[in-house]
């Protein structure tokens, strides 16, 4: 289950909707399950990377889920699916994102707190939480 949160802009109007939290096929699980799954659900050089770590160990677990992330440059919101592997409570493998556009390093956000961020289409600061249209998936 997780949230979408629709932002707006009041400038130019554009709006999109940022996933977050465990949708659909990402759940937590055992990294071993999840790569027996014939469905694949990451990027293949996550799937790569995951393979790999299963084969130097056995018992690692696997939690996938949506997150909002910041460009800290362009202020730009983005969500992504973040990937991280465990080996008890020790993480061996945590996604990274970068910018599309300026290639830095996309920061996790706190989207509760974050109710203005930059228009992606307009580049103004009017992109705004729209309230209303919160909901919830399974
Ligand atoms: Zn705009
Ligand atoms: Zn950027």
């Amino acid at each position: 289950m997780g949230h979408a949160y629709s932002y707006r802009c009041d400038h130019c109007g554009y709006s999109e909707n940022f996933n977050q939290g465990h949708g659909f096929l990402v759940h937590s699980q055992s990294l071993n399950d999840y790569l027996k799954q014939p469905v694949k659900i990451f990027h293949y050089k996550t799937r790569n990377l995951l393979q790999a770590l299963a084969i130097e160990k056995n018992d690692l677990f696997l939690k996938a889920g949506f997150q909002i992330y910041k460009c800290p440059k362009c202020k730009t919101l983005h969500d992504k699916i973040e990937v991280t592997v465990f080996d008890g409570d020790k993480i061996v493998h945590k996604s990274e994102f970068r910018c599309p556009a300026c290639r830095s390093r996309l920061k996790l956000t706190n989207i509760h707190r974050l109710k203005k961020a930059i228009c992606p289409k307009c580049k103004k600061r009017t992109f705004h939480r729209a309230y209303s249209s919160a909901l919830l998936w399974d």
